[in-house]
Formats: structure tokens, C-alpha cells, sequence
């Protein structure tokens, strides 16, 4: 490492090379390249070191806080790159590790290193897939990549898509659509131009039970407000139930309600379940409503042979959402929205003179503005198009299949434990379940101080969700890293910490006190 970074270079310092312009040390050229890779590589021999160690290193938010006391984020004299190093580790020491065995809560992945190198790659470019002129092969490779996707998905030759920040983003543009969408076939009312006329107080957008939390997210950002979601019961699989979404339907009409757009997840956060895609087509056409499919989770299936059947029916909706950044190995954030109608993406294009005027449309100039809710845009498409293309179809295909494998290996290692209940059949790669007590009193207590003391001690990092008022744990699995014999362990320590804690509570408070 080096003080260059520090280095204040005025033209009086005779230490100065005078041939060189005054900031060239800051920006990456042929002269420093050598001495920035170095830098990389012990940051990230820093991290491949302390990510083997341990899930977490257990601190708490004060004592983070504590630690970070003192550190002016903006000093007055630079402080250089070798006390930067100090900062960076304290960084990698203090992350949770997506590498780690037992780092298996959330629905984060441990990116694969072709992404990885595309991400130093995207940031190096840094093209901004606004305009064709500031991202001439990135503008095409993008294109030619979500052509290949919608074909993958099965949609129809109008269909096209945009990469987004993720799943919640995606469903809020999907239902902005949705929402426009209706306005413009049924009232020739244009939202962008107008706003929302009255009768928008009656618009409804539906979902299950175990949709995602964005789904409100949207409908109050969408000026329909959180009241307009309403969630249809699920059954014992947690998808959700196609006669009682009929029946909701027709009573609403009969109510004047106006039912916009319905939500079909593929792939539940909590449980991986995939709602009746083919159903839900059904009853949406019949309906008029927009289709949504939220497989910001589910959508990986797609890409493994062995399972993407159980997506059949999702190439019928008028929208997805898939995230790359949680089953296809992509660093955050990398999210795709996919369309039927690549017209509805007219919907949310305004011009701007300076960017992507109606000119350039007209000399066929592909300006990918004019399908984003942003401006600025990060080439994410480039982590995907490195990944897909240098693993291909089978690999990843594999990888999946892999790690839904040992979902279900997991699932058998928690039934035989006898102390942990399964709470549902596990699709994808998420396994909720509990530690049952003795005494119910205290499941609570125990499974989430289960989840803590796993935490705190740097064992593993797992996650809790509430089930029909019951705290439950939760394992997402999706690195195909992971070996058996680290689920194993995993699932008796977890039994164990139960055991321990249940012993303790059961002493400190014995019944009838
Ligand atoms: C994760 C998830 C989202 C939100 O996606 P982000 O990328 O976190 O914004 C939406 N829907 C479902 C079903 C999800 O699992």
C-alpha cells in the first residue's frame, strides 16, 4: 500500500513528477494499475481470511458503535490508504460471511467470482445504461440479454424487460404499469398526464396471504394507499387459494370495487411456495386485471432444466419480477423486470431534450431511459451476461439443482432430530421450523434466543419469522458450497442451544411463579 492517495501534490513540491497532471495518481491508467490491483488483493486476502472463521463476529450495534468513535468520515487532511486499510477491516471483520457454512438465514447469496470481476468490471466502465450514447455495447449487450431471457421465460415475441434494483423496485413498477395500464383501456385516462382521477379510490390490487411486504409498499406509493392490497387466504402449502380469489373477485365487482392487478408469487419468501400460475392467468384475464408474477425469489428455477416446470404459466403474465441477487449468485443489487407488451414500458417514458428526445426514437437509437423508472443506471446486466455465458445452462443448472437437493436433506435432518417440527414442505431452498420446548410457554423465548446466541457467538447466522403468531426459525440455503456435514452439525447445535435454554428458563421460572 501507499500514501499516494494522501499525497497533497502542488507544483511548488519538488517531489511532484511536473510531467504528470496534478490528480493523475487518483484516476486508473496504465501507471498505477499494478499498484491497485495489490491494494485489491489484500483487501480481499483480508476477506477470503476472516470469512472462513466465523458466521459473524458476534458484536453488538454499540459496540460497533463504540469502535467506530473517533473516525472522522470527513477529515481535513486525507488520511491515506494504509489507515484506510484499518477501516477496511474492521469492515470485513464485522460483516456477516455469505461464504461461511452456517451464514444460511436470508435470502443473500455468496456471489460467484465471474460476477465478482464483472462487478470491478461495471464500476471500472462505469457506462450508465440511460442513453445509447453513454453506453454504446453495454446498451446492446443488455438488450440481447433480456431478449434471451424473455425467450428462456417463454414470453411473447412483444415482450422486452429492464434491469432494476431489485424485487421491491420491480414490483412497484409492475404496478405502476398495472395501474396506468387500466386507466388508459378503460377511461382513456392518462395517469402520467392527469394523475388519478376519483374512481381510482376503488382500484384493488390482490395477493396471497404470503405475498411480499412491497406489494403495500407500492399500493401506498402508488397513491391507492396499503388498504387497496387485499390478501386471499392460503392452504396447506402456502399458495394461495384459487376458489376463495374467484369468489373475492366477483364480490367486489358486485361492490363496485375495482380489482387492477393480481399479484401471483413464485416462490414465497418464507416458504418458496408458488402460487397456481396458470390459475391466476385464468381468473386475471377472465377479471381484466394486469398479472403479476412475483418471483423475485422463485424465478431461478427457470434456469435449471430439472425444475423449471414449476413455473408453468408464469409466461402468461403481463409482468415478473426475478432477482439475480438471491438464487443465481449475483452480488446486490441485480434485479430484472420482464414485460409481455413492451408497449406498457411507454407507460413510464418521459423525455428529456438533453438525453433521449423523440429524434433519437425516430432513428431508432435504443435509449433504455425510456423503460426505467431511473435515470443513472448501473450496468448490472454485466454480472449476469459474465455469469450465464461462462458457467452456462448446465453448470447453473446443476448448481441450483444442488442446492435444492440439500434443502430437502436439511428438512430430513431437522424432522429426525424429534425436538424440531417442520412447519411446511420445503420448495425452494427456505426451511421455517421450531424448536418445540416442554413447556409451550416458553417457545418463544427459546427460538429466538436460539437464534441470538447463535449470532452473538459467531456460530451461524439464521433467521426467525413469525407463523400463525409463533416465533420459528428460519434457514435459507443457496450456496451449493455448503457440504451435508456442515447442515448436520448446524441442526444439532441448534437442538442443543434449545436444550441449554430450555433448562435455563424451565429453573428461572418453574411453574406457578
Ligand atoms: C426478496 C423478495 C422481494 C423483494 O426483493 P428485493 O430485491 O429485496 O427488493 C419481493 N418479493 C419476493 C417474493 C421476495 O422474495
Amino acid at each position: 500500500m501507499t500514501q499516494s492517495m494522501a499525497n497533497n501534490c502542488d507544483t511548488s513540491d519538488a517531489a511532484c513528477d511536473t510531467d504528470s497532471r496534478p490528480y493523475d495518481e487518483l484516476f486508473l491508467d496504465r501507471s498505477n494499475l499494478a499498484e491497485h490491483l495489490a491494494t485489491i488483493s489484500t483487501i480481499l486476502g483480508m476477506l477470503t481470511q476472516y470469512a472462513e472463521k466465523e458466521s459473524y463476529s458476534g458484536r453488538s450495534p454499540a459496540e460497533l458503535s463504540t469502535s467506530l468513535t473517533g473516525a472522522d468520515p470527513f477529515p481535513e487532511a486525507g488520511i491515506g490508504q494504509d489507515a484506510m486499510a484499518n477501516d477496511l477491516e474492521f469492515l470485513v471483520r464485522n460483516s456477516i460471511s455469505l461464504t461461511h457454512p452456517a451464514t444460511i438465514g436470508h435470502l443473500l447469496c455468496p456471489p460467484v467470482i465471474p460476477a465478482l470481476q464483472a462487478e470491478v468490471l461495471i464500476s471500472a466502465l462505469n457506462q450508465s445504461l440511460d442513453v445509447f450514447e453513454t453506453s454504446p455495447a453495454a446498451t446492446m449487450i443488455e438488450k440481447t440479454l433480456i431478449a434471451r431471457i424473455c425467450e428462456e421465460f417463454g414470453m411473447p415475441a412483444s415482450s422486452d424487460g429492464t434491469f432494476t434494483p431489485g424485487g421491491t423496485h420491480s414490483n412497484y413498477a409492475a404496478l405502476l404499469m398495472a395501474r396506468d395500464h387500466w386507466l388508459q383501456k378503460n377511461m382513456n385516462w392518462s395517469a402520467k398526464r392527469s394523475g388519478l382521477p376519483t374512481r381510482s379510490q376503488d382500484f384493488r390490487i390482490i395477493c396471497s396471504e404470503s405475498a411480499h411486504f412491497s406489494i403495500e409498499k407500492a399500493a401506498a406509493q402508488l397513491g391507492l394507499g396499503t388498504d387497496a392490497v387485499v390478501r386471499i387466504p392460503v392452504d396447506d402449502g402456502h399458495r394461495m387459494k384459487t376458489g376463495s380469489l374467484l369468489r373475492t373477485v366477483q364480490n367486489m365487482k358486485r361492490r363496485g370495487k375495482i380489482p387492477i392487478a393480481l399479484v401471483a408469487t413464485a416462490g414465497t419468501t418464507d416458504f418458496g411456495a408458488i402460487d397456481d400460475l396458470t390459475a391466476c392467468a385464468e381468473v386475471a384475464t377472465e377479471a381484466g386485471m394486469w398479472l403479476h408474477a412475483d418471483a423475485a425469489y422463485g424465478g431461478g428455477l427457470m434456469f435449471s432444466e430439472r425444475h423449471r416446470d414449476r413455473l408453468a404459466g408464469i409466461e402468461l403474465a403481463d409482468s415478473i419480477s426475478v432477482d439475480f441477487h438471491k438464487m443465481l449468485w449475483q452480488p446486490a443489487s441485480c434485479g430484472l423486470l420482464l414485460v409481455g407488451a413492451s408497449s406498457n414500458f411507454s407507460l413510464m417514458t418521459h423525455r428529456a431534450a438533453y438525453l433521449n428526445p423523440l429524434e433519437d426514437k425516430v432513428a431508432g437509437i435504443p435509449n433504455l431511459v425510456d423503460k426505467s423508472l431511473l435515470t443513472t443506471r448501473r450496468f448490472d446486466a454485466l454480472k449476469v451476461w459474465v455469469s450465464l455465458r461462462t458457467l452456462g445452462k448446465r453448470r447453473i443448472g446443476d448448481m441450483i439443482g444442488h442446492v435444492l437437493d440439500l434443502a430437502q436433506r436439511t428438512r430430513e435432518m431437522i424432522e429426525s432430530t424429534g425436538r424440531l417440527k417442520m412447519l411446511h414442505k420445503p420448495e425452494l431452498g427456505c426451511l421455517v421450523f421450531r424448536y418445540e420446548p416442554a413447556a409451550d410457554r416458553f417457545s418463544d423465548s427459546v427460538n429466538r434466543q436460539i437464534q441470538q446466541t447463535l449470532m452473538s457467538a459467531g456460530r451461524a447466522m439464521i433467521a426467525t419469522t413469525r407463523i400463525q403468531e409463533k416465533l420459528c426459525l428460519k434457514l435459507t440455503l443457496l450456496s451449493p458450497t455448503v457440504r451435508e456435514e456442515d447442515l448436520q452439525s448446524l441442526v444439532h447445535e441448534i437442538v442443543d442451544t434449545g436444550r441449554r435454554l430450555e433448562a435455563t428458563l424451565t429453573t428461572e421460572h418453574p411453574v406457578g411463579i
